[in-house]
């Protein structure tokens, strides 16, 4: 039998970082939705007892660096399997990217060999488990729309915010989220986006509302150190994005459009400064 999962890309309508704990996490507010912009792993039985990972993407781990391949392995040794499996990754999410990738490719893997074993985990012990692997895998588990508190891994599902075309660019960097916050001065921020102001738009379906009040402390950090990244928010302000954020710690910018005419000339704009373009819906 065959399993097929698809691992959709999140961006942040909001992230905002309260403190940093003593435990060297950082406490964040995020608002998190997922994109129609996804990989797709293939995954079925071995008859030996190993862990076989492939894609095509020459740029990604394929042993226990990968957190697929970390997904499989713990749910092995979690759930006493002792079954192998192959499991193709036909990657799409840019990496590096602030689009918590990995993460969604984790995701997918608990949730596909849950199935493929039989196992009977509940939604919420995968989420569980899924913390383990990395703060953003409980999110991409359930997917949707979510407040997610504590370190990201404490997750409120809301309503979707009203659909729209979502166009991400990112620049030909690679940026590592540790490095981002590691950089953050968490307790010296001025400007804090307000969670409860963009949680009213969304549950008012007011698109020019949820534009308004999007916001990614973690900005500071990064179109700092790569203007490339202010230059593109610039250049999709100026192409006529309702709304413009980098999403988590970047380098990826994301532009909110309601209007399908004005998609074209965004994406078509864009690709004058950097090859990888999307043009994607949310996933509602
Ligand atoms: P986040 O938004 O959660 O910080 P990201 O989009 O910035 O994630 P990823 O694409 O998840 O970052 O990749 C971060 C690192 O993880 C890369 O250096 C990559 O080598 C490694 N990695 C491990 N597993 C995967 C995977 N399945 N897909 C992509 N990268 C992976």
């Amino acid at each position: 039998m065959k399993i097929y999962e698809k691992a959709p890309a999140k961006i942040n309508l909001l992230l905002d970082v309260i403190r940093k704990r003593e435990d060297g996490y950082h406490e964040v507010e995020m608002i998190m939705t997922m994109v129609d912009l996804a990989d797709r792993l293939e995954m079925y039985e071995l008859p030996r007892d190993q862990i076989v990972l492939s894609s095509h993407a020459g740029y990604i781990p394929l042993d226990e660096k990968n957190l697929a391949f970390q997904a499989a392995r713990l749910l092995k040794e979690r759930c006493g399997v002792s079954r192998g499996v192959y499991i193709h990754l036909d990657k799409h999410i840019p990496v590096a990217a602030g689009l918590a990738g990995g993460s969604s490719d984790a995701a997918a893997a608990l949730r596909g060999l849950n199935r493929l074993w039989n196992l009977g985990l509940s939604v919420r012990e995968l989420e569980e488990l899924g913390a383990e692997l990395g703060s953003d895998v409980p999110f991409c588990i359930r997917g949707g729309t979510a407040l997610a508190t504590g370190r990201g891994e404490k997750l409120e599902t809301i309503s979707s915010p009203p659909q729209c075309w979502v166009v991400l660019a990112k620049p030909p960097i690679n940026v590592s989220t540790a490095d981002v916050y590691g950089k953050l001065r968490a307790n010296e921020l001025k400007e804090h986006p307000s969670v409860p102001a963009m949680l009213d738009a969304i549950e008012r379906q007011s698109f020019a509302d949820v534009c308004a009040n999007l916001g990614n402390v973690l900005e500071s950090v990064t179109l700092g150190r790569y203007p490339e990244v202010r230059q593109i928010k610039d250049v999709m302000t100026k192409l006529g994005a309702d709304g413009v954020l980098m999403s988590g710690s970047g380098p990826t910018v994301f532009g909110l459009v309601s209007k399908e005419s004005k998609v074209a000339r965004l994406y078509n704009g864009l690709r004058g400064f950097c090859k990888e373009v999307y043009a994607v819906r949310l996933l509602t």
